[in-house]
């Protein structure tokens, strides 16, 4: 449908139409690919190579030709590219980055041209499934379907594919927590399968059960199953993988028994649980069976497996795992079985997809990718293992095709049938071969079997979302972000995970890396703006534009500061911003700061008087700051526990640990509820009997602890009349000489205690999605003598997403009877609000 339609006029110098261009540049790219591959791969032969100069020269010479080249290339794409900014990138692995990235944007706006050259408008609804037919989904280098002139060719956009997601009876599960196998009968089995996955009733305990913010829920979940995790977070089959030998039939030498030829084998499409039955079967009386799979990973968050090929030494057989999903697991009889060998080609991915979506395990696998390997082949791609043992000329082109479609064309059903077809033969192959390289001795097959061995036992993670997750990224894009520009791109990441769980689409569907990184570093003032920054605007960036304007406004409130190092040691994550002087106290607009006004980042500098003010912005140690609890002050010890219940905020409406709980009431989710709600009364009378005394008993401590803090803060009050440096402030408290940095302006804003009454721990469930904790850097308190005080990310999480604000200084006292007392410079809208306490 591209063909250019003018007889007249050249489609451009040299060709005549867009086939003549294509044809052109096709046979450079095939040319240019079989060079590569006949190059000297990396081992033996290479370093063979690589000790004659005239190879080094040529090699060296040819390196730069091409890096120059694909630099060109990635310019002219407005992209990144390693010719530019070349002295700090020195690493394949940045380059490689930089490829990937040009490629996102490239393939991008390529699907977006055949969008348009199809007629496709992006704003154009999509339609109704069955509205019109299924058209083919595939790669841009894929070739055009025969006659059917009136195709679209997607790359990635498969708009008018209904989501299968819509037809699955178990809902997907992307909420942030870790994956728990999906297996409630274990065939096979040598150890039987723990109760949690039999007991029907303890697995509908699941958070969304629970009638309370899905934060609270995932932590009750949590703490409800406790005592299952280790079975939950196992390998089902872990037991019988490691008590495994290798079977008979692979210690001797076979002989390679030729596959029958594709077009007369017959292939069955199978998608009725019936046929899925009798295949099983059938797969139950063979001796080794051939296994593939196709995944789709674009428009879901945690992808989804669409095809299953299997292939015995007799038949093909393509599995609809959309249809069938929910059985799929009846395979697990034949899958698990240790006396059958499952033949898989670099089954890495598929082991983690069958847990994932079937709860299929494998017992007693070969993979001819490890075969190949250690047979030293070269290339270990299923494509040259084809070539080498059957000649065939397979070709990956349907690799990347979007495998949802459905009724699948012929010609990807054929695609799929081959990925398996020659699998045993194949493995026949390299059986016979490593048998030769071993001088007759089982020794290589033995090592490649254990290497499957150990692939099978490999565990399906699903991705979590931590505050960490944000930083990983950003360092990987090795670009070095002022505070606004982090502060806009941990925002816009959480933004990604959360709507991409929601959506269940990729995180690349909701907004791609590079997008995200280019508006994080623009900080466009206007939602226009960040559009711009989006070519093409994702459909999910341009309905929420809104959102994401508050987003960016939020990050550009925040004081404009030089992020020049990030201390990242163990679990502590230290942010030093440094910070002139009008940005912190008094009424400012962040956004005005210019540059130059940024100092550079100096840690010992802040001894100096003169030195503007250094802001740290810390993720603490959970152990340090208060020591080892075995010889703390009584107010230490409940300070720790506070500290402790800043983990998680809501270990505070949970039992200790000690707590007997009856076993009936533990596995009621409605009694669950009325636990929390209720402080977990359902302790033994003896426990209530006692916590009523206590309770007088603290209500007196309160009432003692609320005077003091009254006095507290107004003897505060007095000193900032006082005082004319936060210092100074300090040091009339004489509970800072060791603090190395200062403050010299007071705030501005005259000081209002907060009711604290008014506050409730609670309206803050549920409520997480991000936090911003800049604390002024100190060791002591400043108000209250027995009180340490610490930095609280966890806590300003809610709190800023409460109010919006972001917390500059904040630490936490804890009160003889025990509760919970925050106190924190309010930074909003860039001015300092005043301290309060909650
Ligand atoms: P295969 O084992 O080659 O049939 O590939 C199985 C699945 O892996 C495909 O359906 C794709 O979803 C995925 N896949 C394979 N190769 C790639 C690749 N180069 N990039 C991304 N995904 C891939
Ligand atoms: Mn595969
Ligand atoms: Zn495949």
């Amino acid at each position: 449908s591209l063909s250019s339609n003018s007889d007249t006029a050249e489609f451009c110098p040299g060709f005549k139409d867009v086939d003549a261009f294509v044809k052109r540049g096709l046979g450079g790219v095939v040319a240019a690919t079989k060079a590569s591959g006949l190059l000297p791969q990396a081992g033996d032969e290479f370093d063979f190579y690589r000790s004659f100069p005239g190879f080094q020269d040529f090699c060296a010479v040819q390196g730069e030709r091409l890096l120059h080249c694909m630099s060109q290339l990635m310019q002219h794409h407005g992209c990144r590219s390693f010719m530019k900014d070349r002295s700090k990138l020195t690493g394949l692995e940045e380059r490689f980055d930089l490829v990937i990235e040009s490629n996102d944007v490239i393939l991008e706006k390529v699907g977006i041209m055949l969008d348009e050259a199809s007629g496709v408008t992006r704003s154009q609804p999509v339609m109704p499934a069955g509205y019109q037919p299924p058209r083919i989904v595939v790669s841009s280098w894929n070739r055009k379907g025969n006659d059917h002139s009136g195709e679209t060719f997607h790359l990635l956009h498969a708009k008018n594919i209904q989501r299968p997601q819509l037809k699955f009876k178990e809902k997907v599960d992307n909420s942030n927590t870790p994956f728990v196998a999906k297996i409630f009968v274990k065939p096979n089995a040598i150890k039987p399968l723990p109760s949690y996955f039999t007991n029907k009733k303890l697995q509908k305990e699941r958070p969304e059960d629970l009638d309370v913010p899905p934060a609270l829920a995932d932590f009750i979940h949590q703490l409800r199953t406790q005592e299952h995790m280790d079975d939950m977070f196992s390998h089902p089959y872990q037991y019988e993988l490691e008590h495994l030998v290798m079977p008979e039939i692979l210690r001797s030498r076979p002989d390679p028994q030729l596959y029958k030829p594709l077009a007369e084998t017959s292939c069955t499409f199978i998608e009725t649980l019936e046929d899925l039955v009798a295949l099983n079967e059938k797969l139950a009386k063979t001796t080794e069976f051939a296994v593939d799979l196709e995944h789709h990973s674009y428009r879901s968050f945690l992808g989804i497996t669409c095809l299953m090929q299997i292939s015995t030494r007799e038949e093909d057989f393509i599995i609809d795992t959309l249809e069938l999903r929910s059985e799929m697991y009846i395979l697990n009889e034949s899958f698990t079985d240790p006396t059958i060998v499952k033949v898989f080609h670099g089954a890495d991915s598929d082991i983690e997809w069958l847990q994932k979506d079937f709860g299929v395990y494998v017992v007693n696998m070969f993979d001819t990718h490890h075969a190949a390997r250690s047979l030293n082949l070269g290339r270990n791609s299923l494509d040259h293992l084809l070539k080498l043992y059957c000649s065939v000329d397979s070709n990956k082109r349907y690799q990347l095709a979007d495998w949802r479609i459905r009724p699948l064309p012929e010609e990807m059903l054929k695609y799929a049938q081959a990925d398996t077809h020659y699998l045993l033969y194949v493995y026949d192959r390299v059986r016979a071969d490593l048998f030769d390289a071993a001088n007759g001795q089982s020794n290589l097959i033995q090592v490649v079997w254990s290497k499957s061995k150990d692939l099978c036992l490999k565990k399906y993670v699903k991705p979590i979302f931590t505050e960490e997750s944000y930083m990983e990224l950003h360092r990987k894009q090795k670009k070095s972000f002022n505070s606004q520009q982090l502060v806009a791109f941990r925002l816009l990441f959480s933004w990604r995970d959360k709507l991409a769980r929601e959506e269940d689409e990729s995180t690349g569907y909701v907004l791609p890396n590079h997008m995200m990184m280019k508006i994080a570093e623009e900080l466009p003032k206007e939602p226009q703006g960040i559009i711009a920054c989006c070519n093409p605007t994702p459909p999910l960036v341009r309905q929420q534009i809104n959102e994401l304007h508050q987003l960016i406004k939020q990050a550009r409130e925040i004081p404009l500061l030089k992020v020049s190092e990030i201390y990242v040691l163990h679990n502590v994550t230290l942010l030093t911003l440094l910070q002139s002087e009008s940005t912190l106290f008094g009424p400012h607009d962040t956004s005005h700061v210019s540059e130059s006004d940024l100092m550079e980042l100096s840690l010992q500098g802040s001894d100096n008087h003169n030195v503007p003010r250094v802001i740290l912005l810390f993720l603490l140690k959970e152990d340090e700051g208060v020591g080892n609890s075995g010889h703390l002050t009584v107010a230490q010890q409940k300070a720790c526990s506070i500290l402790e219940s800043f983990e998680n905020p809501f270990r505070m409406y949970l039992p200790s640990k000690d707590i007997h709980i009856s076993k009936n009431a533990k596995y009621d989710p409605s009694t669950k509820i009325y636990e929390i709600s209720n402080r977990w009364k359902l302790q033994s009378i003896e426990k209530q009997q006692k916590e009523a005394q206590a309770k007088q008993e603290a209500k007196k401590q309160a009432k003692k602890a609320k005077e003091e803090l009254k006095k507290a803060k107004q003897s505060y009050q007095e000193s900032l009349q006082n005082v004319s440096t936060v210092r100074q402030q300090l040091m009339v408290n004489g509970l800072n000489k060791r603090s190395t940095y200062t403050f010299q302006t007071p705030p501005s804003a005259a000081f209002t205690p907060f009711d604290y009454n008014q506050s409730n721990f609670k309206v803050f469930a549920g409520m997480i999605t991000s936090f911003c904790c800049v604390c002024l850097r100190s060791d002591e308190s400043m108000v209250y003598p027995e009180i340490r005080f610490r930095y609280f990310c966890k806590v300003g999480e809610f709190i800023e997403h409460q109010f919006n604000m972001i917390i500059l200084h904040m630490f936490c006292m804890c009160v003889r009877d025990g509760s919970v007392f925050l106190m924190f410079t309010l930074f909003f809208r860039g001015k300092i609000q005043g301290l309060h306490s909650v």
